[in-house]
Parts: structure tokens; sequence; C-alpha cells
């Protein structure tokens, strides 16, 4: 493993900026270490050294012109397949987009190169970002680093895997009920849910419209935040960005907005205890001790109705991704099944849907047109929508008294590729924790915790008020601090070095 391999962001992007190495050389120990790894972690479905060479020599080019480099310009970075870019396909790790190559590019893509930040390639995910271990792709499973017979979480498996692998110091992902938070979590590292609307969906394949949300995965709290800060503002593309400024993530991330010194935190008290695992409740109650002994004000938060998210999420989500899903017909993108010139049009678009999707994408589409259907609409639908109302207010009631509300990210560690395949709702349940601050459209951090069972890591969740992104900020830098300073180091560093050539 080369060095440059082992540099955070913000130091890699200091190492360039200073002139001691070339983005080339960057963006080649990456792409070398993809090449050595990703046979056995198969975290990235596309990769084009020269796409990569060609964005990395440009921003050498603007240093020897004295041109201004942004934050995190020479910085490799491994992109969720969900977003668009020109130059490479774009699948969503489903069949029925096989081939397509979309002619422009994600805003969020765009400003990663209007940043100088160097996309490697595009990651593996849960078809249509529809899932919890990214074994809903029809190109195969990604692997956990951390021990190679277990799940990376999902959807953004492949991001969360590039970055624990080393693979990539930073990446993207999206979270529309847990996607960014929960893989960070199984894999020891830190994403961020941004605000709902606080980074642009124009470029984003649409699964859940009023949930999903771009956002950052990174090996540190201030590598996430430069990220954010890259991805983030307003956009006249997307009808749903938010028109104010980006919260100071920066800022709260370098600790210039203070520590977590008379803050006032809440422990959920529904989101813990039954159906979370010994060694992740360990960890959890370890983290809010911490918290007390830096100085912060914990108490208990009831949120009563967060025992409703999951049914609220699964009915809310597919309706959503039925309608949305609706454009993948054959006619306009990628896969076209079934046209022997006999075929009606009607019988194409049964056909290219009927093998274009899996089996996963497939129980959506018919839960969300039921969910919708007249006669149900009301008993189904219209009640899912009044539970994100009640989730909504108890958000609110609770932002009322404390700053943050903690709790696991995830009901267990990284559980066997397999063990869930055939359980749909077992898969459900490691969302748990993160789809109510989803419904309420708040931001989240999931943050590394510890080792739990199977020394696999465990992540602590931050959340906080709508556009309050800071507050998850500077409290997940201060605990990160407080931790590694009792671990020695990242949590990341006590990960096992990847057994090359191993296919289990
Ligand atoms: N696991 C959840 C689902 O399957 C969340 C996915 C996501 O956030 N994209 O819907």
């Amino acid at each position: 493993m080369s060095d440059l391999t082992l540099l955070g962001a913000a130091e890699t992007a200091a190492v360039v900026a200073g002139g001691d190495v070339s983005a080339r050389e960057v963006a080649t120990a990456h792409l070398d270490r993809i090449e050595q790894t990703d046979e056995v972690v198969h975290a990235f479905l596309h990769v084009d050294r020269d796409l990569t060479l060609t964005q990395a020599d440009a921003v050498d080019q603007a240093r020897a012109d004295g041109s201004p480099l942004g934050p995190l310009a020479g910085v490799p970075l491994a992109l969720k397949d969900v977003f668009t870019m020109k130059g490479a396909p774009t699948t969503c790790g489903s069949k029925i987009l096989q081939g397509w190559r979309p002619p422009y590019d994600a805003t969020v893509v765009e400003r990663l190169s209007a940043g100088g930040v160097v996309v490697l390639g595009k990651t593996n995910m849960d078809e249509f970002a529809m899932g919890s271990s990214t074994e809903n792709s029809a190109y195969g499973v990604t692997r956990n680093p951390w021990n190679l017979s277990r799940i990376p979480g999902g959807s953004s498996g492949g991001s969360s895997a590039a970055v624990a692998a080393r693979q990539a110091p930073l990446a993207i992902g999206t979270d529309t009920g847990g996607s960014i938070r929960q893989p960070a979590a199984v894999t020891g590292i830190v994403g961020v849910k941004p605000t709902y609307g606080g980074v642009s969906r124009y470029g984003l394949v649409a699964f859940s419209s009023s949930l999903d949300q771009g956002g950052p995965l990174a090996r540190s709290v201030l590598d996430a935040a430069l990220l954010h800060e890259v991805m983030a503002g307003h956009d006249p593309k997307d009808a749903t960005s938010i028109n104010a400024p980006v919260p100071p993530v920066v800022a709260a991330a370098r600790g210039e907005l203070g520590g977590v010194e008379g803050m006032k935190v809440g422990v959920v008290s529904q989101l813990q205890g039954e159906g979370y695992q010994p060694g992740v409740q360990a960890r959890f109650d370890e983290t809010v001790a911490l918290l007390t002994s830096l100085g912060a004000e914990v108490v208990e938060v009831s949120c009563p109705s967060f025992e409703y998210a999951l049914p609220a999420y699964y009915l809310i989500s597919p309706s959503e991704c039925s309608s949305n899903l609706a454009r993948f017909d054959g006619m306009r993108y990628g896969l076209r099944d079934g046209d022997n010139g006999e075929n009606g049009v009607e019988q194409v678009m049964a056909i290219t849907r009927a093998t274009g999707f899996g089996p996963e994408v497939k129980r959506r589409i018919m839960l969300g047109t039921y969910a919708l259907s007249a006669g149900y609409y009301d008993a189904y639908y219209g009640q899912a929508q009044k539970v994100r109302t009640l989730i909504r207010r108890d958000f609110e009631a609770a932002y009322a008294k404390v700053d943050v509300l903690v709790s696991p990210t995830t009901p267990t560690v990284a559980f066997p590729i397999g063990e869930r395949a055939d359980d749909p709702i077992a898969m459900y349940k490691a969302d748990l924790a993160t789809l109510p601050s989803s419904l309420y459209g708040g931001p989240a951090m999931s943050l590394p915790a510890g080792l739990g069972d199977d020394n696999l890591p465990v992540g602590v969740q931050l959340m906080a008020a709508v556009q309050r992104d800071e507050q998850v900020y500077r409290v997940g830098a201060a605990l990160e601090t407080a931790l590694e300073e009792r671990w020695g180091g990242p949590l990341l560093d006590q990960i096992p070095e990847l057994v090359l050539g191993a296919s289990t």
C-alpha cells in the first residue's frame, strides 16, 4: 500500500497544494490500490484510468498556472453510481440501465470538478438505492473490508467499502432512509446525511424524492465537512434545494464553534435497548458517558412516534418509487428487451421491466402501487403521511429542549452476506434508527464509536434540527478527538489488512 493512500482528504489537499506531490501521483496511487484490491472488495462498478488522470492533470496544470485551488483540489473520490457524470455509465446497480451513458453532469459532479476533486469511478450500490447490504445490486456483492464475509452496508456499500479499504479518501453516497449512515457505521467511517434540500438532487436518479439526499463519506469528521461544503448550496435546477447559506460545517468540524461543553444532548429512549446488539448498546452507552465527561448535559428524550417510522417509511418511499421508476420503460434509457418486431410497445415495456428490474425493486413498485391505489390511498399512504407529521413534531419538541439527539446508528454490526437476503423485514430493520430523521429531514451523522460483536465497527448517530448541520459536526469533532485519544488513533487503523486473493 502506498503512503499516499493512507492520507486523509485534508492532508492530501495540503500536500498537493504545497507541491510535495502531484495530483497525478495521488490519483495513480489510488488507481493502483483499486487494481490490487477490488477483485476482492468489488467496491467499484466502473473505473476509467484516463478519465481520472485527465482530471488530475487539470489540477496540476491549475497549480502550475498559479490559479487558486479549491480546498479539496487533487483529492480522489469514489462516486455512487446513482449520480450522472458525462463520459461514464450510470447504472444505479440495475440491469435496466445497462449501457446508459448520461449526456450531462449532476450538479454535485459539476461542483466536484470546479473544486478540483478527482473522481476515481462509480461505486456499487443496491439497485436504485433500495437495500441495506448492497446485495441487491445486479452487478454482484461488495465485501466489507473489515471481514470479507460481511456486508459493507447499503445502499451506498460500494462507497463505504472504497473509503474503508483505502481505495479513496472520500466518497459520495445517498441517503433516503439510512444509506449513508448505515454503511458508514458498519465499515468504521464517518457518513453524513445533510439536511434534506442541502445538497442538489439534479442528476441524482430519484428513488423517493421527498427523502433522497446526497452526502459525504470520509475517514474523519473534518474530511466529511470539507466535502459537504463543496457539494452543498442552492441549485436553481432542483426545486427542493434550500435557498439559504450552507451551515458552517467546516468551521464546526475544526472546533471553531466550540466543543460540547454546555451543549444539551438528548438520548432517544425509543432508539436503544431491545433489538440492539449488546456490543452496539455498550459502545453507545460509553459514548454517552464520554459526552457527559466532556461537559455536555445529557438528558433522556422520549419520541413515541419513532416506533412507527419503519412502517411509515415503507409506505411513503415505495409510493414515490412506484411513480419515479415508471420512467424506465425500455424506450428512453438503457435496456430494451422483447423488441422483436412482433411485440407491441406495451409488451416491450412489460418485458423490459420484467427482465430489467430485480426482485426488491419489483417488491417496492408493487407495494407503492398498492398503497396509492383508489380505496387504499387513505388507509396506507394517507396514514403514513400523518405519522410523518407526528415524527416531525416529536423532533421539533425535542429540539426545543436539546441541541442534538443521539442513538446507535444501527441495531447490529455488519451481518454476514446472505443472512438476510430472503428476509426483507430483517433487512429493513437495519435502518430502525436512521429512518426517523430521514422522515423529518434533519441532518444526521454516523461516527465510529468502537468495535462491537465479532470485532466489527459500531457507529453512533448524531442528529440535529433542520439546517443545523454544523451541530452534528461540532459534536462529532469533539467526540472523535476524545475517542481517538482513547484508541491511540483512528478506529480504521485497527482494520485487518485485506486478505488479497480471498474469495470469501
Ligand atoms: N435501506 C433503506 C431502503 O432499503 C434505505 C435505503 C436508502 O437510504 N437509500 O429503502
